[in-house]
């Protein structure tokens, strides 16, 4: 071995550091500045050797010599900080799998440390993920007793895995699918359990680029168009932020900015059913300080710079992760107006954030072989624990129920029937599961069985329950599946399958959720008036017809869809006063509801029957004291006060009905009598003044008139629509009296929805 020569010799790209490493023990020189010792050189640069003697002639499928895998595996691992004995066993993992070496020449030649560890990698490798119940259980025992023996056998595992992750492309079609679900299913949950952030993110997006590469290329994509405008924004908070921080005091040794890694993004995506334009938190600021208590001080000066969003503040100080990870996150508004995400951390949480176990190696303990788990050492608690229960264990089932529980901490585990496993949100039914599988599979899900019994498809599965779902070419998602399902992701594709198939039909469940709500009168105005349109827009649809389809399934609320018609009404005022069932913020009813607001004492109300609520005179209507009238409890909006016999109220469900009636000693104290808004219509010949005398009869009766209206047409009697103020019924009947004594006079109405009778009926 040692007869070769230096790193020029070999036929493949080395990193720095191995090439310099190999210069000096050739050299014989000691120059080892660092915490490695010159025997730990000799034993990193004889493995590197060994094993590329051994691998000569052999290649990946990359065309490139295999060598260069080990060489990246070692590379990854030195930079997880792992010792002389790791970063051999990076080289020499693949070593007795692949070529005539025996485990007891690696003993001979590199010792006891390295042998158990490529021996534990070696097992490791001969485990198939995604077979059957029984022998998965077999495969994760042989899993944790490798980890029992040392964990970095798992670290050495775990590096090997993102290399192959990393050259996949190479692979075929299904092994790399295998590959990738198998990462995702296992590998990059490990990541996370050992806290190794820095592979755990990795492994997630090449399993996502695989797994789902339409979706993968398309966030890729939005990512890279944004980055520019987002890492301005983040410059700018950056600045205030440092300034802030100086301020006050506190040592800040970083902020930066964070990109948010791909498939977190789609989760995000998946879990709030939202579009990539819709995640504003792409981006997140990271703040480093020295000590705990500047953790905390950091934090207020970043709530007094920018506004916190409630609810998304979390303490991983004072509750750290089972992992070990610590950090203060909160959620600000930012300088634009978006929601900012914020950690707050020291540099050694930093750190074990980015490192999880294997900080130990890198910034503390260097070397040696601590890292056998002993029953002393806390941070291990949960792997102890196992190992413990292990031994009780002797049902296979139960004893990967554990497993499960305690690897996948939430998650569900099911099978399919083939053996595949398929982590599942807890609650999760046999239609979350059909989804998980395909989305075909969801929708033509016809029925299920659970270990081999027809169930229900609402039942919720259980750890190691085998699924099998029966499909149907004509079955299709049933709206009452939205009642049970519990991933978000099965919800959105039975969204979407409505979406697709049912537009027609969700338009008009949109249409009569939305009419019941806001009443027939000029409902298919309303529909077409540019307030609606603007409500639409609000609700993120390109039209009305989008919106009440998105109402119709399911996808936006009714409550949503009314508080933003309320907000545009408050702005397009002009407009209220053609919608139906809005409060008329005409001068009466507002001086009405206010006083119904200010005073405690019923007597004071014009309506009794509403006391202590908010009520408003519905504008369909438009009820005057004199009449009957009575109350409907509307969705958010309080009390509307209709008429007796109003055509609105007819479908109203009883329930939602109260009994008022006018408070007439109120009405008659009053000192300035309330008027109400109503709205009449007079049918004249038409002769030139005709409107001019009208309105002068009803101004000599005190009568205030809103607006007035009229048609005119060749040969065709005028149509006069006039808004006018009105006390009560009597003067009312009075006006129509009055009027009605003009010769030209041929019909007088009052608009609304109900049948007119006595003297308003001509
Ligand atoms: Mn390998």
């Amino acid at each position: 071995m040692s007869s070769l020569p230096i790193d020029s010799a070999f036929d493949v790209s080395l990193p720095e550091w191995l090439k310099k490493c190999l210069r000096e023990t050739s050299a014989k020189t000691n120059t080892v500045t660092d915490e490695r010792t010159y025997n730990d050189y000799v034993l990193i640069c004889n493995a590197f050797k060994f094993a590329y003697q051994l691998h000569e002639g052999q290649t990946r499928k990359s065309g490139e010599p295999y060598i260069a895998h080990p060489v990246a595996v070692a590379d990854l691992l030195r930079d997880l900080g792992g010792s002389a004995a790791m970063i051999a066993a990076g080289f020499l993992h693949d070593v007795v799998e692949d070529t005539e070496v025996t485990i007891e020449e690696i003993e001979n030649h590199f010792g006891a440390e390295v042998r158990l560890l490529v021996e534990g990698v070696t097992k490791l490798s001969k485990i198939n993920f995604t077979s059957k119940t029984e022998s998965q259980a077999e495969n994760f025992r042989r899993m944790f007793l490798a980890m029992a023996q040392d964990i970095r056998v798992i670290v050495v595992k775990l590096a090997d895995r993102l290399h192959n992750m990393r050259t996949l492309q190479y692979m075929s079609e299904a092994s790399r699918r295998r590959s990738a679900q198998e990462t995702r299913d296992i590998f990059a949950p490990l990541a996370n359990r050992l806290g190794i952030w820095r592979i755990k993110w990795e492994l997630e997006d090449l399993a996502f680029k695989y797994l789902e590469p339409e979706a993968f290329r398309e966030i890729q994509q939005h990512v890279a168009e944004k980055r520019t405008a987002r890492e301005e924004k983040l410059v700018k908070a950056t600045e205030v932020l440092k300034d802030r921080m100086r301020l006050a005091g506190i040592k800040c040794l970083d902020i930066s900015g964070r990109p948010k890694h791909l498939y977190s993004i789609y989760q995000k995506m998946q879990r709030q059913q939202k579009e990539f334009h819709e995640i504003y938190d792409l981006a997140a600021l990271r703040i480093i300080v020295e000590t705990n208590e500047e953790c905390y001080r950091a934090l207020a000066v970043v709530h007094d710079s920018f506004r916190p969003i409630p609810g998304r503040f979390k303490d991983y100080i004072g509750l750290p992760k089972p992992n070990r990870y610590q950090s203060l996150h909160t959620g600000v508004i930012g300088l634009t107006g978006r929601p900012l995400e914020i950690q707050i951390r020291t540099l050694e949480m930093h750190h074990i954030a980015e490192y999880g176990i294997a900080a130990h190696w890198k910034y503390k303990e260097t070397g040696g072989s601590h890292t056998q788990v002993t029953g002393t050492d806390e941070k291990f608690t949960w792997l102890r624990q196992l190992l413990e229960w292990q031994s009780d264990l002797k049902d296979a089932q139960e004893y990967l129920d554990n497993v499960r529980e305690n690897l996948f901490e939430d998650d569900v585990y099911v099978f399919t029937p083939k053996g595949d496993v398929v982590p599942l949100s807890p609650g999760s039914t046999t239609i979350d599961f059909a989804y998980r599988i395909h989305t075909e599979v969801g929708n033509h899900c016809a029925g299920a069985r659970v270990n081999g019994r027809i169930v229900p498809l609402s039942t919720h599965l259980h750890n190691g329950d085998i699924v099998d779902i029966i499909t149907q070419k004509n079955s299709h998602p049933s709206l009452d599946w939205l009642n049970f399902v519990r991933t978000s992701a099965a919800k959105y594709r039975i969204k979407q399958w409505y979406k697709r198939s049912h537009r027609d039909e969700n338009i008009a469940r949109g249409r009569d959720i939305l009419e019941k709500e806001l009443g027939k009168t000029g409902f298919d105005n309303l529909l077409k008036s540019h307030p609606m349109h603007t409500v639409a827009e609000k609700c993120n649809y390109h039209s009305v017809e989008d919106l009440l389809a998105a109402l119709g399934y399911g996808e936006v609320t009714l409550n949503l869809v009314l508080n933003r018609w309320r907000e545009v009404i408050k702005v397009e005022q002009p407009v209220a006063d053609i919608i139906p069932f809005i409060p008329k913020e005409s001068a009466s009813s507002k001086t009405a509801r206010e006083g119904h607001h200010t005073t405690s004492k019923t007597s004071d109300s014009p309506i009794i029957g509403v006391e202590g609520l908010v009520y408003y005179i519905a504008g369909c209507c438009t009820p005057i004291p004199g009449e009957a009238i009575i109350g409907v409890v509307t969705r958010g909006r309080g009390i509307s006060i209709h008429r007796q016999g109003c055509h609105n109220v007819e479908s109203v469900e009883c329930e939602r009905l109260i009994p008022v009636r006018w408070n007439t000693a109120v009405i008659a104290n009053q000192s300035r009598p309330h008027t109400y808004p109503i709205d009449i219509q007079i049918e004249a010949m038409d002769r030139v003044g005709i409107l001019k005398d009208i309105l002068s009869r009803l101004s000599d009766q005190g009568i205030n008139v809103r607006h007035a209206n009229v048609k005119t047409a060749l040969g065709q009697p005028a149509l006069m629509d006039l808004g006018i103020d009105v006390r009560d019924r009597t003067q009312l009947e009075n006006v129509f009296v009055q009027i009605k004594k003009m010769s030209d006079i041929l019909n007088i109405r009052r608009i609304g929805q109900v049948e007119e009778s006595g003297e308003l009926r001509i």
